[in-house]
């Protein structure tokens, strides 16, 4: 049954939102999409990016799911794809035999917003900023597991700008 709606988001653009109360290690609802090649979803990330950069709305949404294939979430009907980052996130995706479920990791009332840690890489960090908004925000979207790292970047580029002032 479902226990979410789709709606605008305080966060950024839309967000997944609690309707129902969801506890602890439920699954929630399993992120769906087109299972591709790695080549395929390299290739759709790209174009993806140059709209972006051309100032429209282009995102990506792939997963990878093992060395071969990555699940393109970019389709209608996968309410997943809409479920925002946060640093202090209530879910997580959870890779079962080649599907991804989002697993609450937190009991959730009605009107909390389900957010996961998108997992993204630190040496990216400058292009995705992070509004989440939580008290332990790092500024940056960047998987807990490189926060270290991610603060040593950012001390770096800061003497770097300093040495060039
Ligand atoms: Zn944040």
């Amino acid at each position: 049954m479902k226990k979410f709606k789709v709606r605008k988001s305080g966060v950024h653009g839309r967000g997944v939102f609690c309707t129902e109360k969801i506890s602890r290690e439920e699954t929630v609802m399993e992120y769906l999409g087109e299972k591709v090649s790695i080549k395929e979803g390299d290739r759709r990330a790209e174009v993806q990016m140059k709209k972006a950069s051309k100032g429209k709305v282009g995102a990506v949404f792939l997963f990878e799911l093992n060395t071969r294939y990555y699940l393109d979430g970019n389709i209608p009907g996968n309410p997943a794809k809409y479920i925002n980052h946060s640093c202090d996130p209530n879910c997580r995706f959870e890779n079962d035999r080649g599907h991804i479920y989002v697993i609450s990791q937190k009991s959730l009332k009605p009107e909390d917003e389900l957010t996961v840690d998108y997992g993204f890489d630190a040496e990216i960090y400058e292009d995705h900023p992070c509004r989440c908004g939580s008290e332990n925000c790092v500024g940056y979207i960047v998987q807990r597991r490189q926060w270290r790292k991610l603060k040593s970047l950012i001390e770096k580029a800061k003497v770097k700008a300093k040495a060039e002032a």
